[in-house]
């Protein structure tokens, strides 16, 4: 177990446990992402739903500026309102286990970290709809759906249905969250022309936004 991880020890080891791990980048937070990982905690019955806050977002870094991974995971678990940097908040955890290593980290690689780090959880990877129809681009994803568990959230602007653009074979579940079309990138648009964002993002963010001083205009 990793410091930040929460402290399954006062449990029993023998009972079975579901968690659902939601990847991204989290450049920032938003509420779209907030709703999702707890309705799908809630709908699926879900002990816990992580936000697992990717290091280096290999099919995004390149195409744009990313911000620093440690900056993203502080303004999760802002998001989270869990000032003492631990533990879960209402059954949601922000995970650092993609930040151990350097470079990119690989679904399918995280998946097998935390199964020999965890007994007895199963594993749901949650996705929006936007990112469940690129899921063939995935790395190793021949062996990824064989071995993974997704819960597709539907996403404002992304086509609905199940298997939207994907192959055979992924074994999915579909859960329906109240839309919301809010994204990271019209965020930051807005933080960087000054427009509002209260209530898109939680207050704790827009503070720790302001205080480190990024999104801004690049002078
Ligand atoms: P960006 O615009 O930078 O790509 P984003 O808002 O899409 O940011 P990501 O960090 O890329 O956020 O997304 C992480 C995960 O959250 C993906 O699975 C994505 O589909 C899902 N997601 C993000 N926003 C929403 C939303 N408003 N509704 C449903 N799913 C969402
Ligand atoms: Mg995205």
């Amino acid at each position: 177990m990793t410091p930040h991880e929460p402290d399954q020890t006062v449990r029993d080891k023998s009972m079975h446990r579901r968690i659902g791990l939601f990847g991204g980048t989290f450049d920032p937070p938003h509420l779209g992402h907030l709703v999702v990982a707890d309705q799908v905690r809630s709908e699926m019955g879900l002990d816990e739903c992580w936000l697992v806050v990717a290091n280096d977002p290999w099919q995004k870094s390149g195409t744009r500026n990313v911000t620093q991974a440690a900056t993203r995971l502080a303004l999760v678990r802002a998001a989270l309102g869990d000032p003492a940097l631990d533990g879960s908040v209402g059954g949601l955890h922000a995970s650092d286990v993609e930040l151990e290593e350097d470079g990119p980290s690989y679904t399918i690689d995280t998946l097998a970290t935390l199964q020999a780090r965890h007994e007895n959880v199963e594993w749901f990877v949650v996705v929006g709809q936007d990112a469940a129809s690129r899921l063939d681009t995935w790395d190793r994803a021949d062996e990824l759906k064989k071995v993974a568990n997704f819960v597709v959230v539907n996403r404002p602007g992304s086509p609905a249905g199940s298997g939207a653009g994907m192959s055979d074979g992924w074994h999915i579940e579909h859960v329906v969250v109240p839309p919301l079309d809010i994204s990271s990138t019209d965020l930051r648009a807005r933080f960087a022309a000054g427009r509002s964002v209260r209530f898109l993002v939680p207050d704790a963010v827009i503070d720790l936004v302001d205080e480190l001083g990024i999104y801004r205009p690049q002078s």
